[in-house]
């Protein structure tokens, strides 16, 4: 799908992968299935800042049981494309998670490095369940095994941005997710 041709944005894109409309009927279909496993669960729904937001937002408005959000943030990347191996922490959740339901819920997963990182720091903190929610898998980068319980759709393995992924800050707010491209980022 080619982006809109009046977008300002969308100028910088070769190509849209997921539509708006082809992610917010996927994220309502994830919500019920969620909503589904943890009723009466109350759990904590816990964001993976900063590409999560548009994400955690329409999936737990998808999802009509009692539960709680929270963030964090760790950074693996810095301003460029690829990952640099390294995970930095930078916030942390703001309760105790002992006995908790957990749901993790990521923008994207291409190595898995955050993301196991992420789940062996909280299992030392006794929740009784974490699981992972995560928009796209790109599944071709992996390095970790690490299990994604509910994924939205399967990315190719390319640099995507938009709906909450960005490259170097920019094109968060894109409604769709989209190939960059790479006359955009080559040289830099
Ligand atoms: P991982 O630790 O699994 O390699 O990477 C996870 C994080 O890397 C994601 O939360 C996201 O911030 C970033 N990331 C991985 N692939 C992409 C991509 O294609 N585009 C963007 N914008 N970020 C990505």
């Amino acid at each position: 799908m080619n982006p809109p041709s009046d977008s300002a944005l969308g100028a910088s894109m070769s190509e849209v992968l997921f539509s708006a409309q082809d992610i917010a009927t996927k994220v309502v279909e994830m919500g019920a299935e969620l909503a589904d496993h943890y009723r009466g669960k109350r759990p904590l729904v816990v964001g993976i800042l900063n590409g999560c937001f548009p994400f955690i937002a329409d999936l737990v408005r998808a999802m009509d049981i009692e539960l709680e959000v929270d963030f964090m943030s760790v950074s693996s990347y810095g301003a460029g494309t690829k990952s640099t191996g390294v995970v930095r922490f930078i916030k942390d959740l703001n309760q105790p998670i002992q006995g908790r339901h957990v749901l993790l819920v990521e923008d994207i997963i291409d190595t898995g490095l955050t993301l196991r990182y992420l789940t062996e720091a909280l299992q030392t903190r006794k929740p009784e369940s974490i699981e992972v929610c995560a928009l796209l898998d790109k599944q071709a980068g992996r390095t970790q095994n690490i299990e994604v319980r509910w994924r939205g759709f399967m990315c190719p393995d390319a640099f995507v941005v938009g709906y909450g992924l960005d490259y170097a800050g920019i094109y968060r707010n894109l409604p769709y997710v989209g190939v960059l491209d790479p006359s955009v980022y080559r040289g830099k």
